[in-house]
């Protein structure tokens, strides 16, 4: 999905809502496309600028209709606790970027039939709008099949009801990562209880699905549709990429299963005793080891932070006896340097902090520290899976 070239438009309820550039390319062709529709359809003149004014309504819609469908993931995820991190529209759609994925079947369900939903409630509010001001002749107008019969302001509303009835079709196509895909791994996990099969089921459909989507393409842009043709087969390309990479994140996660941190940590890791000073810190652990950091242990044995080798050197040589590490921290030992030591592996491989930090402390129920988990540990576990 696109990061480079994105910029945040606007914030909503937390969420930054960012385009790409390639989204600029899509208003662009919405306009120049649709003034050209408008002006056919309404019959005015060459010089006219309603058209032009018809167009910018109607790629506005198109951006409203968009985000409204990506915002409907986000609070239901919201309401499921999962946050979304960010929202960006680019020329394939709008993505909602989910911080986790949903730990139910239920959740995955209601968080996948929400943009749907929206974009039907949008659909409808059309076709209401419609009627309500041109009457029984908007049907006819709508169809556009009987253009005299449509009125300008009512032409926009019928061409977003056309337009979200289209992304609301397709956008249920059991295409795996498509939202009907998602429909399908959410029916899938309920009548299997089994997350892993269930997405590499539906991850397997989203494949075939673009396959055909790479067919169709391939075959419209040859016989004259080009651009709907490549538009078509680079969305099936990329959804295949996509499906794939997940059914290959599942089969390792079902190889994984039943691993849990402890079996893979270094469950006697050295520790800084929290009492300890600044000076035997650095002469005891840091030049003995050459760790870049350490866990940090009160008398009872509980983490309670880590120390930087960075943040130890940073101490003033002459008041580095005096000073106890408990006093010098880096951070307060929460969940973002931790991980309980009974959960499964698997609930590491997404770990931001792990990267980062390149480990993490285990810890057992009581906050004891039980071992280190570094990210080469994770990684030989991994290999040593899928060998
Ligand atoms: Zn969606």
């Amino acid at each position: 999905m696109p990061q480079r070239g994105r910029f945040t438009l606007l914030t909503i309820r937390g969420i930054p809502v960012g385009v790409d550039w390639s989204w600029f390319l899509v208003l662009f062709l919405i306009i120049w496309l649709m003034s050209g529709f408008y002006r056919d359809v309404l019959g005015v003149s060459q010089d006219s600028v309603e058209p032009y004014a018809l167009a910018v309504a109607s790629a506005f819609g198109f951006f409203a209709s968009i985000l409204l469908h990506e915002l409907g993931h986000a609070f239901v995820a919201m309401r499921n606790r999962i946050t979304t991190s960010s929202i960006t529209l680019w020329m394939f759609g709008g993505v909602a970027s989910l911080d986790r994925e949903p730990d139910s079947a239920g959740a995955e369900f209601r968080i996948a039939v929400a943009g749907p939903v929206v974009t039907l409630l949008i659909t409808a509010a059309c076709l209401a709008g419609g009627v309500a001001i041109d009457g029984s002749t908007f049907w006819e107008g709508a169809r556009f099949d009987d253009t005299a019969s449509i009125s300008t302001g009512v032409a926009v509303l019928a061409w977003l009801a056309n337009i979200n009835a289209l992304i609301l079709v397709f956008n249920l196509l059991p295409a795996f990562p498509l939202d009907g895909g998602r429909i399908v791994r959410a029916i899938a996990w309920r009548l299997t209880s089994n997350r892993e099969k269930a997405t590499i089921f539906a991850a397997r459909l989203g494949q075939g699905f673009a396959y055909v989507f790479i067919a169709i393409g391939i075959v419209a842009a040859l016989t004259g549709a080009l651009f709907f043709g490549v538009w078509l087969a680079l969305i099936g390309w990329m959804l295949g990429g996509s499906a794939r990479e997940t059914a290959t994140r599942s089969k390792l996660n079902t190889k994984i299963e039943g691993l849990r941190v402890a079996d893979v940590m270094d469950a006697e890791p050295v520790a800084i005793p929290a009492a300890a000073t600044v000076d035997e810190a650095l002469d005891e652990y840091f030049l003995r080891y050459r760790w870049p950091w350490f866990p940090v242990v009160d008398a009872a044995g509980r983490f309670v932070g880590l120390l930087n080798r960075g943040t130890a050197d940073s101490v003033p040589e002459t008041t580095r006896a005096s000073r106890s590490v408990s006093e010098i921290l880096d951070g307060s030992g929460g969940a973002d340097q931790t991980v309980k030591s009974d959960e499964p592996l698997e609930s590491l491989l997404a770990n931001i902090e792990l990267r980062r930090l390149g480990g993490l402390a285990a810890v057992d129920a009581d906050g004891r520290l039980a071992g280190v988990i570094t990210l080469e540990q994770v990684g030989r576990a991994l290999r040593d899976a899928t060998a």
